[in-house]
């Protein structure tokens, strides 16, 4: 039989063939099984022939240098600028997406720049920024061209960064967090009902990720949960998130509640208050949390750093922009305590901006 052409394709890892003549793609916990011709439900691998390939290698949504508090990450080089990217498509069918345009393009609608991972490693170079995100849309359905794009990063001495759900099955799962200087993994809800429900997907199989990264890769971590209205910010629901991050992966890692917008699929939630972004915070610091933050909203105590020991200003945020900085060698200045994270001795001065970036040079 002809083999379905997909356009420009690489052979993608992580499949296996099955006895029934389908091929199954174990890239993420959706396992796949497809005929030839069909595509997974990310709907950028596909089987062509008998095997998977990934179908946009080396092929972009469009490139920004944004702060990298708004990945976001704010224990990973504070106040410098991230190259970010996303390619098309998403493993999870979240009906609060807040990037639908990319994660449920199809290839062929949104993808426009050719992007070698050399010309990305060098347009992070020459645009000063200290890290490559893949972002915008979920590292773990394009892992072949993230890998690449991250070696030729570190061999240019740009660090990487993933923005990713963490939906990825057990073997693929060292490949791409090895490659990975940091990570920012959503933690979208607490209940199996909350992933199968508005996502399609599986709590336990982001929570094996999370205890993965935390306890078996140099990665740094950091977890953002979007607070919905009605849908996850119960203070129940978030004193039990909250318990098991303190539980398994201890007091040191970084968690986000974000603010909620409506969006996509989801039109008939209001925004999130910033009192239940408050609320939250409170809680998970009560359960002995040593980093809680909102995000999207003006919040100066709330975004902020504070120091675990004494209590002192550490790192002063409004939002993505940077004030009082109070870290020597990454402790703090009043009381010498430890600051967990990644951090040179002075912060970066990037700020807010958010700058499109062409490869052959910035717009
Ligand atoms: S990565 Fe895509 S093709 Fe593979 S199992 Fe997940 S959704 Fe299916």
């Amino acid at each position: 039989m002809e083999s379905v052409d997909f356009g420009p394709s690489m052979p993608g890892r992580y499949w296996h063939a099955l006895a029934d003549g389908r091929v199954q793609c174990d890239l993420c916990p959706r396992e796949c099984k497809l005929h030839e011709g069909q595509r997974g439900l990310c709907f950028v691998r596909a089987r062509q022939g008998d095997q998977m390939v990934l179908t946009t290698y080396s092929r972009s949504s469009g490139f920004c240098l944004d702060p990298i508090e708004k990945k976001p990450l704010n224990h990973f080089l504070p106040g410098t600028s991230v190259l970010s990217f996303g390619t098309a498509g998403c493993n999870l069918t979240c009906k609060f997406c807040q990037n639908w345009d990319i994660s449920k393009a199809r290839a062929d609608d949104r993808l426009q720049q050719h992007a070698t991972p050399e010309a990305i490693a060098q347009a992070a170079v020459r645009t000063g920024a200290r890290s490559v995100a893949f972002t915008y849309n979920d590292p773990v359905i394009f892992l072949e061209y993230a890998v690449d794009v991250a070696a030729a990063c570190h061999e240019a001495g740009v660090k990487t960064v993933a923005v990713t759900a963490g939906y990825i099955g057990e073997a693929a799962r060292s490949e791409l967090f090895s490659a990975m200087d940091a990570a920012n993994i959503d933690l979208k809800g607490f209940t199996e009902n909350f992933y199968r429900r508005l996502c399609t997907g599986s709590l336990d199989a982001v929570l094996d990720t999370l205890c993965y990264v935390k306890h078996e890769t140099k990665t740094w971590l950091e977890i953002t949960t979007l607070l919905i209205p009605g849908e996850n910010d119960s203070p129940q629901e978030v004193a039990a998130l909250s318990e098991w991050v303190m539980a398994k992966l201890g007091a040191d890692v970084p968690l986000h509640f974000t603010a909620f917008h409506p969006d996509f699929k989801m039109l008939d939630k209001p925004y999130t208050p910033a009192a239940t972004l408050a609320r939250a915070r409170e809680i998970a610091r009560s359960k002995g949390l040593h980093y809680v933050y909102t995000g999207n909203v003006h919040d100066r105590e709330g975004s902020s750093t504070w120091c675990p020991g004494c209590g002192e200003l550490l790192i002063e945020r409004d939002w993505y922009e940077l004030g009082e900085w109070n870290l020597e060698n990454g402790r703090c200045r009043s009381c010498g305590c430890k600051i967990s994270g990644v951090f040179e001795e002075q912060r970066g001065d990037w700020g807010a901006r958010r700058v499109p970036v062409r490869l052959a040079g910035v717009v």
